[in-house]
């Protein structure tokens, strides 16, 4: 790579500086510290904790009777798998291109992954998912919403319907999204959501899971590692649906703390409006390449409303060495591009080709859509300045090959 390749423009922005945390939640986070009263349960008495309010406040702005407040989206996705009966050699169907946690928390759960290939939307596709959930007889289907994209709910709930499949969505990029206008993560039977930094709310770590089936929210509550203080929690079921699934129950420590949750309670009511600026920003990228030569977009289907956080683009021209070219022209402008095709994974680029843990799967088509995949970031602190900038460089990088 020699100067004379590289483009005339520059970003110099940063792919993940997130957006200062609210006032609120520093002032929250600093009366938390003063207290010294981090555990969730160390509470005064008849006193209720943030991660109660936390519970009560997601539970209501997503719709659902319960909410459970754990330590990461990864813990929360493997404590719904097992309260919604997953066990040893459970076949669980999963999006073929998802992040690594979700094959490990179905790994961790005791479960078989079984991937289904994903389309040129980067959503799960329909009929290798009926096709899969006949030839393994599946009861469970872990569904990511990938990048915020979302599938054709409808379909997939008559699928899971007629099969008596029980849907866990994992709704890590798609907070705040949602499906004929009802959220992503109230079509199936429960949801998990990440408060990682990356994501839509940010406590650095942090997981939810919601639902209205008391029985699975009362075994999720007892795994979180409730030392029989579920009657603390925010958004619970009733004393008595606890009776038996406190004793028969196992505790896998997954609290949230107190700290992380008065970081969060304030971010909440921003979800909306996060999730239109992120829209925006995407829009604009959207608009900047739809032009470009030889640029594939993801589709999202019209009922859906997705929440663009990071953007996707394909090259389905390019070959690899093309690819390689690409992610270094464009860092050498100040970009991070993410590239899904690079025979090793870097940072969070994994693939089920690196999964090695279970035996590998036979997925031409998500390989032949992950092998020109390009992924970036779209935080909330750039500008609609910054983005078409970034438009500009990447088309100007492609067009130069
Ligand atoms: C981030 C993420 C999760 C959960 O991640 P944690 O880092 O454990 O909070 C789950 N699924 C997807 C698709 C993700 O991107």
């Amino acid at each position: 790579m020699n100067d004379a390749e590289t483009t005339s423009l520059r970003f110099t922005g940063s792919f993940t500086q997130q957006e200062p945390l609210p006032e609120a939640s520093i002032a929250a986070a600093h009366a938390v510290l003063q207290g010294s009263r981090l555990h969730r349960y160390n509470l005064l008495p008849g006193e209720k904790g943030e991660v109660a309010f936390l519970e009560e406040e997601f539970a209501d702005w997503q719709g659902r009777s319960y909410c459970l407040a754990v330590t990461s989206g990864g813990q929360a996705l493997q404590i719904a798998l097992r309260a919604a009966g997953v066990s040893r050699d459970d076949v669980v169907l999963t999006n073929a291109f998802t992040l690594a946690p979700v094959p490990g928390a179905i790994e961790a759960a005791g479960g078989r992954v079984q991937l289904v290939e994903v389309t040129e939307d980067l959503t799960i596709d329909l009929s290798d998912l009926s096709e899969k959930a006949d030839m393994t007889g599946a009861r469970f289907l872990l569904l990511s919403h990938m990048r915020g994209y979302l599938a054709d709910m409808d379909q997939i709930m008559k699928i899971a319907r007629e099969r008596e499949i029980c849907v866990i969505e994992d709704c890590a990029h798609s907070m705040g999204a949602s499906w004929d206008r009802i959220r992503s993560g109230n079509h199936g039977h429960v949801a998990c959501f990440s408060a990682q930094t990356y994501k839509h709310i940010n406590s650095g770590e942090g997981g939810l899971i919601v639902s209205d089936d008391q029985e699975l929210m009362a075994r999720a509550t007892i795994l979180s590692g409730s030392y029989m203080n579920y009657r603390s929690h925010g958004a619970r079921p009733g004393d008595e649906v606890f009776e038996d699934i406190q004793y028969s129950t196992p505790n896998l420590s997954a609290r949230l703390d107190t700290l992380r949750a008065a970081i969060l309670r304030p971010q909440i009511p921003l979800i909306d409006e996060r999730v239109s600026r992120w829209n925006h920003l995407h829009d604009l990228l959207r608009n900047e390449l739809s032009g470009a030569k030889g640029v594939a977009l993801p589709m999202q289907k019209s009922a859906g409303r997705r929440v663009g956080s990071s953007f996707q683009f394909r090259l389905p021209a390019f070959d690899a060495s093309d690819c390689a070219d690409l992610v270094v022209r464009t860092k050498n402008a100040g970009l991070e591009l993410k590239w899904f095709g690079a025979p090793q994974p870097h940072g969070f680029t994994s693939t089920h080709a690196s999964w090695r843990y279970f035996e590998r799967q036979n997925l031409p088509r998500t390989d032949r859509i992950l092998s020109t995949l390009f992924d970036l970031r779209l935080p909330l602190t750039f500008s609609a300045k910054d983005v078409i900038l970034i438009g500009g460089i990447i088309r100007e990088c492609i067009e130069d090959d």
